[in-house]
């Protein structure tokens, strides 16, 4: 039994028992962990107040018999992202990045780049003039990079041809008209500069490149088909949010 101090950013709310919400914290140290906080509904527990989607604090943890069950003790909030609050398109967004970096990480798993590849975008949309496709786009392709898989776009990757025409979902990479497979899109220069743009930058200027909404679309669609069949699964909350955005 221990007393647990980890920084970190609650990722999952839901309701637990009577009163009580169950929490999802990515966490630096421990990774993703799961903390019930007991109360919430209590007008006068601060604990309670905090613990919700988004916050990003230093918890104080209590770890039991029950290991992968914590007790959240005190949260010392170090940013809401309160911008965040008001707006359900956002919102519906990070609980879908939420989603896709769990299926990545699973539990107990710390990544502390992708932590902060997280808070960056979390960060952008609550404070920053950054289109909402942008961020997605973004935020897809570099867990995928962090997660262990990054594109190989320097020219065909089957045959080593410099003369790439499309991505191949499954193969994972570039690849020319003879190489392709089933699962292609087929790429033009600016979207292969925009893909090796954000594969090979830093993490914290990853925002800072300029791409038309229409080569964002066309990227968004291919990031996010690729985090599908890469993982083999489907995301409730991505439709979630694309039905939103059409609002
Ligand atoms: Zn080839």
């Amino acid at each position: 039994m221990a007393q647990i101090r980890a920084r970190g950013i609650i990722v999952k709310q839901s309701d637990y028992g009577e009163g009580h919400r169950m929490l999802s914290i990515f966490t630096e140290e421990y990774g993703i962990v799961k903390a019930v906080s007991y109360g919430v509904k209590k007008t006068k527990s601060k604990t309670g107040a905090a613990s919700q989607f988004l916050r990003y604090a230093d918890f104080d943890l209590y770890q039991g018999v029950n290991k992968e069950l914590m007790t959240v003790n005190s949260v010392d909030t170090i940013d809401a992202f309160y911008p965040l609050s008001e707006d359900i398109k956002k919102l519906s967004l990070c609980v879908y990045f939420a989603d896709i970096t769990y299926s990545l990480l699973g539990m107990n798993n710390p990544d502390e780049r992708i932590l902060h590849l997280f808070l960056n975008s979390v960060y952008a949309l609550a404070y920053r003039n950054v289109s909402l496709q942008k961020v997605k786009t973004v935020y897809e392709l570099k867990l995928m990079c962090a997660g262990g898989y990054m594109p190989a776009v320097g020219g065909c990757m089957s045959c080593g041809s410099a003369d790439v025409y499309a991505f191949d979902l499954l193969k994972g990479g570039t690849v020319c008209r003879e190489c392709g497979g089933k699962h292609i899109i087929t790429l033009n220069k600016t979207l292969i500069r925009a893909l090796n743009y954000i594969i090979s930058c830093d993490d914290k200027k990853m925002l800072a490149f300029n791409a038309s909404p229409d080569v964002l679309n066309s990227l968004g669609a291919l990031t996010e088909q690729y985090i599908a069949l890469q993982t083999d699964r489907r995301f409730p909350s991505l439709d979630y949010y694309k039905t939103i955005s059409e609002m």
